[in-house]
């Protein structure tokens, strides 16, 4: 009978690469303890497991070779917390009571414009949290080599199908026709070069080949985690929410608007998710955030502000709503601004100031007031009561 140990065959292995295997010795397949996943090549064996209990200090959030299916002792509690945040704000689409939007979309008391935006609007996102959830379980989920961060990460894949859900809810709900809707990131070009823009670092992750564990694939990953957490769910989709939260202001697709301020708050946790992860791998491999690929980073992120002005031009040709694409050159600025200050990059836009603040009472539910009296907005899960 073969031991754990007897299986374990250390070869050479590239620059900090620590990847590390076990064979199971039922069979001949070998399960990597840093991916989970089955590999059939044993001589792809790079490094020992540690034996023994996980310490602390052996996690990392990257290229770590600590056992993955240890999730305690935890390290970064912030994971943790997040993914119990996540679990207790859960909400289910069909819960929303559409049938306010579906007499509005019916009758004649929405402009041209309003439903031009409406359907640019849901243009976008019913394809864009598809792109989200095969990025986190095809591509990220792989390379982030640590239980608590995974832990949320799944609740995250979960949380981009409930979108993906209630995206396709509102399309049924106000009889739209599907085919033009779902196919928008093809056929509109606005819609069409944000997803191009952000493909490429898609692939990167969810390439199969792709591996973590030399300065150049680290600096990918890291480039990556950026584009989809500050460029994808902090840029892409913010000029969305402010439409159809402002058509809630108004009184207007109030259930559609009542989604999205969910959606808005597990983006807004996604959000934060990403730029913690960011800033850890940051902090574990400072040699990886070099001045070049700091600026890097920055022209990344104006050419996401170009790519989204764009769209707000292209989805507001004449303004509506009060709203016009000027005030979102702005709020674009002011957002990019945000997020490069979340991350440790220079602002690309000082001076820039935010033309909705009712935006960040839109985030924060608790503190919200029954804006839409439709029902509480204080929506959390059964399992989120305090027992004292
Ligand atoms: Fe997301």
């Amino acid at each position: 009978m073969l031991t754990f140990e007897d299986n374990i065959k250390p070869t050479p292995m590239p620059s900090g690469m620590l990847r590390t295997t076990v064979f199971d010795v039922d069979s001949d397949t070998v399960t990597n303890r840093q991916t989970g996943l089955v590999n059939d090549e044993p001589s792809e064996v790079i490094a020992p497991v540690k034996a023994g209990r996980i310490r602390v200090e052996d996690k990392r959030i990257i290229n770590c070779n600590a056992d993955v299916n240890q999730l305690v002792p935890f390290k970064y509690k912030w994971a943790w917390e997040k993914y119990l945040a996540a679990c207790a704000n859960h909400w289910m689409p069909q819960e929303v009571n559409m049938t306010a939007d579906i007499a509005l979309w019916k009758s004649d008391k929405l402009s041209n414009d309003e439903r031009l935006l409406v359907k640019r609007n849901l243009g976008f996102f019913t394809t864009a949290d598809s792109l989200a959830a095969n990025n986190i379980v095809l591509g990220t989920y792989r390379h982030i080599s640590n239980p608590e961060c995974r832990q949320y990460l799944l609740r995250q894949a979960f949380e981009e199908a409930i979108h993906t859900h209630a995206y396709q809810y509102i399309v049924e709900s106000l009889g739209l026709d599907e085919g033009e809707i779902f196919n928008m990131y093809h056929e509109v070009p606005s819609i069409r070069a944000k997803d191009e823009f952000l493909l490429p670092f898609i692939d990167t992750l969810t390439n199969p080949a792709f591996k973590t564990g030399t300065d150049e694939t680290d600096r990918q990953l890291l480039r990556s985690l950026i584009v989809f957490a500050c460029i994808m769910e902090g840029l892409f989709f913010y000029v969305g929410f402010v439409q159809i939260l402002a058509l809630g202001r108004q009184n207007k697709m109030t259930g559609a608007a009542e989604q999205y301020q969910y959606i808005l708050r597990d983006e807004s946790m996604h959000l934060n998710f990403g730029v913690d992860v960011i800033n850890q791998i940051k902090l574990e491999n400072p040699h990886l955030w070099t001045g070049e690929f700091r600026e890097e980073v920055r022209s990344l992120i104006q050419k996401g502000v170009e790519l989204e002005y764009a769209y707000a031009e292209d989805t507001m040709p004449r303004g509506v709503l009060g709203l016009n694409a000027t005030m979102f050159k702005e709020y674009l600025r002011f957002i990019a601004n945000r997020r490069c200050q979340q991350i440790g990059v220079d602002a690309l836009y000082p001076g820039a100031n935010n033309p909705f603040p009712w935006m960040a009472e839109m985030i924060d539910l608790k503190k919200e007031k029954n804006f839409f009296e439709t029902r509480v907005t204080e929506y959390q899960t059964g399992g989120a009561l305090s027992w004292d």
